[in-house]
């Protein structure tokens, strides 16, 4: 997990680097009035961001998504890495911002065209990290169901996160690690579980891996998408991109999420254990090859 910023720490906001503590927001600006605004999470470890380009993808995707325009997703990788160099960095969790700006009196209609009367504000922070011990096993914990009452649009890494915010906290209140979503579709009858509060949910049964398909309904998680291919190309595995319930969750070998910043097996899922309760070998394994694939360059 990133530790706290250090109180020197430089950070870049409104065009420029600056002190983290001489970074403040306008008043009416629409991200912190409308949650107007898209992120990003990069990791840096030993110097080097993983997966810069698909982040700068999702980035701008995300952008797409809100019809924000007039920002260069692009930019973020080069201001990304002289973060790091002005925070003197190796290991870090970068945080990478865009609101739609300020627009005036608080107004729910954005300015037209969008890009018209706003500037949009770029929001950089790098968040030291603990180097990762490459032989340690993953931390395992508990998962707890919530109802998914998110948006429809969850591919879009939107700064809404207050439903996110409360599914994780009252994770955190069972005694679990991660909140799991679930959610009726409309026209379907039964209930699937689509992804985690912050995380992609993975199963593993008889071998095979399972994830909610990147339909619009989960976040095209990066880290999904490179266990995804670890465990084809690396540990030979099927992986099936479908939908499973809460009963197949709870009755699968074992259970898994994962992110950016970490990816966890569960052990128990509110009291249920997943498997015998204790060990994950599969989960072990890809957890070893996504930690190779991050090194190997
Ligand atoms: N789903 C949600 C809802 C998330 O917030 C995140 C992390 N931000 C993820 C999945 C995992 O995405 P990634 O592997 O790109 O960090």
């Amino acid at each position: 997990m990133p530790s706290p910023l250090p109180p020197d720490a430089t950070v870049f906001f409104d065009g420029q680097f600056c002190k983290a503590t001489d970074a403040r927001f306008a008043l009416e600006e629409r991200g912190v009035l409308f949650a107007d605004g898209v992120y990003e999470v990069v990791r840096y470890d030993a110097g080097r961001p993983f997966a810069m380009q698909p982040h700068v993808d999702r980035l701008a995707n995300s952008l797409k998504g809100i019809d924000l325009r007039g920002v260069d997703a692009q930019q973020f990788a080069t201001l990304s890495d002289e973060l790091m160099d002005r925070n003197g960095l190796n290991d870090a969790k970068v945080y990478w911002q865009v609101t739609r700006g300020d627009a005036g009196p608080r107004d729910f209609l954005i300015p037209q065209p969008p890009e018209a009367e706003t500037s949009p504000n770029l929001v950089l922070i790098a968040y030291p990290a603990t180097p990762v011990d490459r032989a340690g096993d993953p931390i395992s914990g508990a998962g707890h169901v919530v109802e998914d009452c998110r948006w429809t649009k969850c591919w879009i890494k939107s700064l809404m996160l207050l439903p996110a915010s409360l599914a994780k906290t009252a994770a955190k209140q069972h005694g679990a690690l991660e909140a799991i979503f679930e959610r009726q579709k409309p026209g379907l009858e039964e209930s699937h579980i689509t992804e985690g509060g912050s995380t992609n949910v993975f199963i593993v049964r008889d071998g095979e891996l399972h994830t909610h398909p990147n339909d619009g309904w989960v976040l095209p998680g990066i880290t999904r998408d490179v266990l995804l291919d670890a465990a084809q190309q690396d540990l030979g595995l099927t992986v099936r991109e479908q939908t499973f319930t809460r009963a197949e969750m709870l009755a699968a070998d074992e259970v898994f999420v994962c992110s950016t910043t970490q990816l966890n097996p569960l052990t128990s899922i509110d009291g249920t254990p997943i498997g015998d309760g204790q060990s994950h070998p599969l989960t072990t394994k890809l957890h070893h090859a996504y930690l190779d694939r991050i090194f190997r360059g």
